[in-house]
């Protein structure tokens, strides 16, 4: 089945996991900005990995067939550093024109400080003066409750924000219906030992549909699969979920979500096409 893996950091993996991504039906993968496991010491580094995700990346891609797509921002670990962060900030309007930059992303919180809130908010203005969509993380740490309850907030009192054009990215059981009933998209991750697994995303579907619903292997770094996505697709089919629904929530809805920006070039056209292709073998 044909997917789209909506948050990516490819640059922490190898051509491997290209290869992987490629040969279980990885169309594209779209790749936010983030932290790199340390903090960079200079707005100089900061700008140079947003040169490996707009010009190298893309090519390490597509030598597997995969369309790269990627996300400008400073990353909510690092936006704590007020002077970093505006260095940073002014830097990433000349990236935005570049042709596979879908938005800003990932913006949001960490610890929840005074100063990832200023930084976070500037962000969502950024995305708002160069009509860029918006990718938000929320964080992982016990108070995720409290992190995404803040974040949406924020959001809600920077006047100009369409919600549809935002996804919620990192959403749990007691955090998606909050993200939905306020217009946005949201995002699950998923990761082999912590957070949300195959199964726990299954049962989120289950649980409030599919609307405005994606899922993603956020894979990075650490400990992390790269073709989690594929395996919540197998999760769906052992509850005999019809290929329909699962192929609504790994292609046509980050389809739906990303076409709102004229760069990205899947087009939901494809999606009819790749129904009937999956149909087939079924109905035989
Ligand atoms: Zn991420």
């Amino acid at each position: 089945m044909k997917y789209i893996d909506h948050h990516a950091h490819m640059v922490s993996r190898t051509t491997d996991d290209y290869q992987q991504l490629a040969l279980t039906g990885c169309v594209a993968v779209t790749e936010p900005a983030f932290w790199a496991g340390w903090d960079r010491s200079t707005a100089e580094g900061m700008e140079d990995y947003f040169r490996q995700l707009t010009e190298f990346e893309p090519q390490r891609a597509g030598q597997y067939h995969i369309q790269h797509y990627t996300w400008m921002a400073m990353n909510p670990k690092e936006s704590d550093d007020r002077e970093l962060s505006r260095e940073v900030l002014g830097r990433i309007p000349k990236f935005l024109d570049r042709p596979t930059v879908l938005g800003i992303g990932e913006i949001g919180l960490n610890r929840i400080t005074r100063n990832e809130i200023d930084t976070y908010t500037e962000q969502v203005e950024l995305a708002l003066k160069y009509r860029q969509l918006i990718l938000i993380h929320t964080p992982h740490l016990e108070d995720k409750l409290k992190g995404t309850k803040i974040s949406v907030d924020v959001l809600g009192n920077v006047p100009g924000i369409d919600p549809g054009r935002v996804m919620v990215d990192h959403a749990e059981e007691h955090t998606v219906q909050m993200i939905l009933d306020g217009g946005y998209w949201a995002g699950l991750t998923l990761y082999p030992q912590t957070k949300v697994s195959a199964a726990r995303a299954a049962d989120i579907i289950e649980r409030f549909g599919a609307e405005r619903m994606c899922v993603a292997g956020a894979c990075d770094w650490g400990p992390s699969d790269p073709i989690a996505v594929p395996r919540f697709i197998m999760e769906m089919r052992r509850r005999r979920h019809p290929d329909e629904l699962i192929h609504r929530v790994v292609f046509e809805n980050p389809v739906r979500f990303l076409s709102q920006s004229p760069k990205f070039r899947i087009r939901p056209a494809a999606a009819a096409e790749s129904v009937r292709e999956t149909a087939a073998p079924s109905a035989r």
